[in-house]
């Protein structure tokens, strides 16, 4: 078996202590003589996963108890349109577009009511995070919607917008259990699992109990309701099970580990590693602005588009497998989640500078 480091943003990197214990589990998971894959989710067995998953998530984030947990499918993306059709009560919503996936979000969005873009960094390839402090937020808006930790430009909120009052809704997929938040602060914190917590086909919905009603926009179909969902604790339908499984096991990884402000301090420790190589780098250039760096994706590039592709083939046959930038922006990209060890990101700027000495 040979591993090799990973650093694709997304589906990504897991915990290799995660995928053994899968691995060990997969023809009979705790005697019960099957495959988690293989059991209804209305099982005894099945529903001890899902709520155990719940209360190590819960007790991961600190979730407070007006707060639903939802495991549900259809990727973030299907938020962006779920939430609309679940919080417009006014019709309106404030949008700060800071790249690809809000921007994806505020367009879904003008299918249901009145979305505005009250804040954008477009103006400068979505390189930085926009002043928040004191936005023209709508008087009418039923929320600020913003994507908090932008994963193809690189960048994070250094601290959340102020919403004057109206409720936050934040797409946090790429930061999700990166490190500590403060749920209390948010009406809805969201994620697809397949950047930092496991595989693809699971969307975690954090959301205020509050804010789940009935009273959605007409021509809601029932499996777009938080609501239906919030009633039935995520059993409306088969879930993504086996998705839910991995999650679980990842929670309880991240618990032993030490929790999120352990992740945090580790993540810190990581991007450093690569942020204070690009600084001093004479080939790699970060893209990013300082305040508003990513901790999770990190950006760059040489300058020179045939050296970037040279430096991908390279890297990749090094070991360093999935560097190339994402198709619209180009360059590099290094995400480094939760999974990703800080040896992973050593060894990347080992073989970085070995490659600046090569190519000056
Ligand atoms: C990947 C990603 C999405 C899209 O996720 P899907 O599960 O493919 O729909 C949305 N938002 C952010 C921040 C992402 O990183």
């Amino acid at each position: 078996m040979s591993r090799v480091y990973n650093f694709s943003a997304g589906p990504a990197v897991l915990p290799e202590e995660v995928l053994q214990e899968a691995a060990a589990e997969m023809m009979d998971y705790q005697g019960s003589g099957m495959s988690v894959m293989e059991m209804s989710h209305r099982s005894k067995v099945y529903d001890t996963i899902i709520k155990e998953a719940e209360a190590d998530l819960r007790d991961l984030m600190n979730i407070p108890d007006n707060y639903k947990v939802l495991f549900l499918q259809g990727g973030a993306s299907q938020q962006f349109a779920m939430i609309p059709m679940n919080l417009m009560k006014n019709g309106v919503a404030d949008y700060i577009v800071t790249g690809q996936w809000a921007k994806k979000a505020y367009q879904e969005a003008q299918l249901y009511g009145k979305a505005n873009c009250i804040a954008s960094s477009a103006d400068k390839t979505f390189s930085y995070i926009p002043d928040c402090s004191d936005l023209p937020i709508s008087e009418e808006a039923d929320y600020v919607y913003i994507c908090q930790n932008n994963t193809i430009y690189g960048t994070k909120f250094p601290e959340l917008p102020n919403t004057k009052g109206k409720i936050l809704v934040s797409d946090v997929s790429s930061m999700f259990l990166s490190e500590p938040v403060d749920v209390s602060k948010y009406g809805v914190i969201y994620g697809g699992v397949q950047k930092n917590i496991g595989p693809a086909g699971v969307v975690i919905v954090i959301i205020r109990e509050d804010l789940i009603t009935e009273d959605v926009l007409p021509g809601t179909p029932t499996m777009l309701r938080y609501k239906v969902h919030a009633d039935a604790d995520s059993l409306y339908n088969t879930p993504p099970c086996y998705g839910i499984y991995i999650c679980g096991k990842v929670f309880k990884w991240l618990k032993k580990m030490g929790g999120l402000e352990v992740m945090k301090e580790r993540n810190e420790k990581k991007a450093a590693v690569l942020y204070d190589f690009l600084d001093q780098s004479k080939l790699f250039h970060g893209t990013v602005e300082k305040g508003s760096r990513s901790l999770m994706n990190v950006p760059f590039v040489t300058g020179d588009k045939d050296l970037d592709a040279k430096f991908v083939k390279e890297a990749a046959e090094a070991g360093f497998v999935n560097l190339k930038g994402h198709r619209t922006v180009g360059g590099m990209r290094a995400s480094i989640y939760n999974a990703m060890p800080i040896e992973g990101v050593e060894a990347l700027v080992a073989f970085m500078k070995k490659f600046e000495e090569e190519n000056a």
